[in-house]
């Protein structure tokens, strides 16, 4: 296959040199060479010298990845192997667990292909594309999973514009199609998955731990309130970790069905438990009316919202989120403050955090702090693609 020269500025060349993997687009000084997603890039400097082979794929601020910085390694089917078996390999000790059987198996650059991330649903794999580039090397991935693992199906999920096509895509790809939803397990706790459901699956599994910690640190005896809950995910948790009672909280009208079911599934009497559909910023109105206060505030909400009367960006408006949080927040509670925008940085976050406390006049403790699972594999050099901040925050006085 061809490959195309690729000529980088010398501050990039530096960084790609000692590892960075995202080929940045004002890095690129000869972009007219860039003609179809999915080429491969023969990145060199301003002295023709061999930097790193990757590929050409439109990713917000990127126009692809490396993939090797051997110049005699080929990017073929032995390629796409050794990364996705290497990747599986580090997995092991998830696959002996009978306890947790939904990881991520394969993500992105952390493993070594950036684009590309597999989720393992108990048999199910579910392939997210993140570039046309990288979806034009589907062959290779697809016939590696065929190679050297068992899948009872494959789904797919291209998270890059389709031009408006997603709607009626069908995400599966091969196999005996799933009779959704199947049921996984995530530290004994079950959840309602359908891998062929849209954009999303019903669980975030970045958020493992997270709800690991609520359920055995936050919940007994507590009263939960869970916003932007989505299908539940954080009031399963905190039930599972004795909570008296849970508010979940979420604007699209699904949510209230896909919350019932992930109750369901896990013996929880739905009824005893509060769902509203509505926005969580009028929620907060609402309950700073009726003096509602909770022991527990989980706040995950997605970086960016925008619904008929608010637009919420995580970066811009965190602070005002916590300040509601705060004001509905029992003394020696808790809230739960996560963010999954990977424009800011632990360090920034906690001064939303102090930002939102001190306007509050109360004081508060961050008790743990925590970013991306294990499975969710990034390099420790760049923080950067660690995107996921969570701060278990204890309200003082
Ligand atoms: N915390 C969830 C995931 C949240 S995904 C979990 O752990 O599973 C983000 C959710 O926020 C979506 O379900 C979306 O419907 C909801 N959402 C976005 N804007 C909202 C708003 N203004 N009020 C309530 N929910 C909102």
């Amino acid at each position: 296959m061809k490959i195309i020269d690729v000529l980088v500025n010398d501050k990039s060349g530096i960084a790609l040199k000692k590892g960075y993997p995202l080929i940045l687009k004002d890095a690129v000084m000869n972009p007219e060479v860039l003609k179809e997603e999915g080429d491969l890039l023969r990145l060199i400097d301003r002295n023709r010298r061999f930097i790193a082979k990757g590929y050409y794929g439109n990713q917000n601020k990127g126009i692809g990845w490396v993939l090797t910085r051997k110049e005699e390694e080929a990017i073929d089917f032995n390629f796409f192997e050794s990364r996705i078996s290497a990747a599986i390999e580090r997995r092991s000790n998830f696959k002996l667990n009978t306890q947790t059987t939904a990881y991520r198996l394969f993500n992105g650059e952390g493993d070594g292909i950036g684009g590309l991330t597999i989720d393992y649903f108990d048999g199910y794999y579910m392939v997210s594309w993140y570039s046309e580039g990288i979806y034009s090397m589907k062959h290779h991935v697809y016939g590696v999973l065929d190679k050297i693992v068992n899948a009872k199906a494959i789904y797919e999920k291209k998270r890059f514009d389709t031009k408006g096509q997603y709607i009626d895509q069908d995400d599966y790809v091969s196999g005996t199609p799933g009779d959704f939803p199947i049921i996984v397990k995530e530290n004994g706790m079950n959840f309602a998955v359908d891998l062929n459901d849209g954009a999303m699956t019903g669980i975030f599994l970045d958020q493992r731990d997270v709800r690991a910690a609520l359920r055995d640190k936050y919940s007994e005896g507590n009263h939960v309130l869970n916003t932007f809950s989505y299908t539940g995910a954080f009031s399963v948790a905190a039930l599972s970790g004795g909570a008296v009672k849970t508010t979940s909280v979420d604007l699209a009208k699904r949510s209230l069905a896909k919350t019932i079911e992930q109750f369901s599934v896990n013996g929880i009497d739905y009824e005893a438990q509060d769902i509203k559909v509505m926005d969580v910023f009028d929620y907060f109105r609402y309950a700073k009316r009726h003096e509602l206060k909770f022991d527990v505030v989980v706040l995950d909400p997605p970086s960016f919202a925008r619904s008929k009367k608010y637009t919420f960006s995580s970066a811009k408006d965190y602070t005002a989120l916590l300040q509601d949080a705060i004001a509905i927040t029992e003394k020696k509670g808790f809230i739960v403050a996560s963010t999954n925008n990977a424009s800011f940085s632990m360090k920034k976050f906690k001064t939303f955090i102090d930002e939102a406390f001190k306007t509050s006049g109360t004081k508060y403790k961050i008790l743990e702090e925590s970013s991306l699972p294990k499975d969710f594999r990034t390099n420790r050099d760049y923080p950067e693609f660690n995107y996921l901040k969570v701060c278990i925050i204890q309200k003082l006085k």
